[in-house]
């Protein structure tokens, strides 16, 4: 790790072609082109400790494989990884919602107590009968409590100076492991079109993520790229336990996979 720190930083960069109809800069101007920016059940949100220290009510698994194969792309408003490979995915309430894709913002959408912490990465769901998305929000900072993440970092930020860049092996083994409470609450895409069809789950931990890491996403978008925390509008949230499928359960994945 020291020896990475040393290595300058280079941008993994966005091609002007990239550059699309929307922007962080003219956020009160979504609505213009994207009217679901208006509703009642948008995203983020702010969340409390008193919420996040509530006892779960519910439970979620995870099943990713132990690698994907990704296209990682710097759209201009987030570095994405999106899995050209079956990369597992989460069973909640019998349903199945495969992984798409990953991505970040800077510094978190959601707020604790009204405050932003470094990074977001957002694992984006979808449950394919029905198109309805499942995101998990995991948070990071310089002074999170934990360092899981660090290897998975090492392993999925690409060095070289191109707009895409093919990884074969995103060792999804390294996330799959970590059990832990979640945020869970009915809400929103936070980029347009906004579309209100996202069960949202936002990790109540704070990992933590090294400077050097920090700084490579920074240097990527070098702007924030992040939505404010929206109206309530009456929503609670709940308590879910995230928790890893092969762990608790013998009997086949793809069974339960097809059971819909
Ligand atoms: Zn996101």
């Amino acid at each position: 790790m020291k020896k990475k720190q040393k290595k300058q930083i280079k941008f993994f960069g966005a091609p002007a072609a990239h550059v699309q109809s929307w922007g962080y800069k003219d956020i009160s101007n979504w609505h213009e082109n994207h009217p679901s920016a208006l509703g009642e059940h948008q995203s983020p949100i702010n969340i409390t400790t008193e919420e996040m220290s509530e006892e779960p009510i519910g439970v979620f698994y995870t099943h990713y494989h132990d690698f994907g194969t990704a296209q990682v792309v710097n759209n201009g408003h987030a570095v994405s990884w999106n899995f050209l490979s079956d990369a597992g995915g989460v069973i909640l309430n019998d349903k199945f919602y495969k992984l798409i894709s990953f991505h970040h913002h800077s510094p978190t959408e959601h707020t604790f107590n009204g405050k932003h912490l470094g990074l977001a990465l957002h694992f984006i769901h979808m449950h394919l009968e029905t198109g309805e998305l499942l995101v998990m929000g995991y948070n990071l900072d310089v002074d999170g409590e934990e360092l899981e993440f660090q290897g998975f970092l090492d392993e999925i930020q690409p060095e070289m100076s191109q707009d895409h860049v093919h990884l074969e092996n995103v060792r999804l083994s390294l996330i799959e492991e970590f059990e832990g409470r979640f945020v869970h609450y009915q809400g929103s895409l936070t980029t347009p079109p906004c579309t209100q069809l996202v069960k949202w789950f936002v990790s109540n931990h704070c990992h933590r993520i090294d400077q050097y890491h920090l700084d490579w996403f920074k240097a990527c978008i070098p702007h924030h790229n992040h939505r404010e925390a929206q109206p309530r509008n009456e929503r609670c949230t709940k308590i879910y336990e995230k928790r890893t499928w092969s762990k608790h359960f013998k009997h086949s994945w793809e069974r339960v996979k097809h059971v819909e």
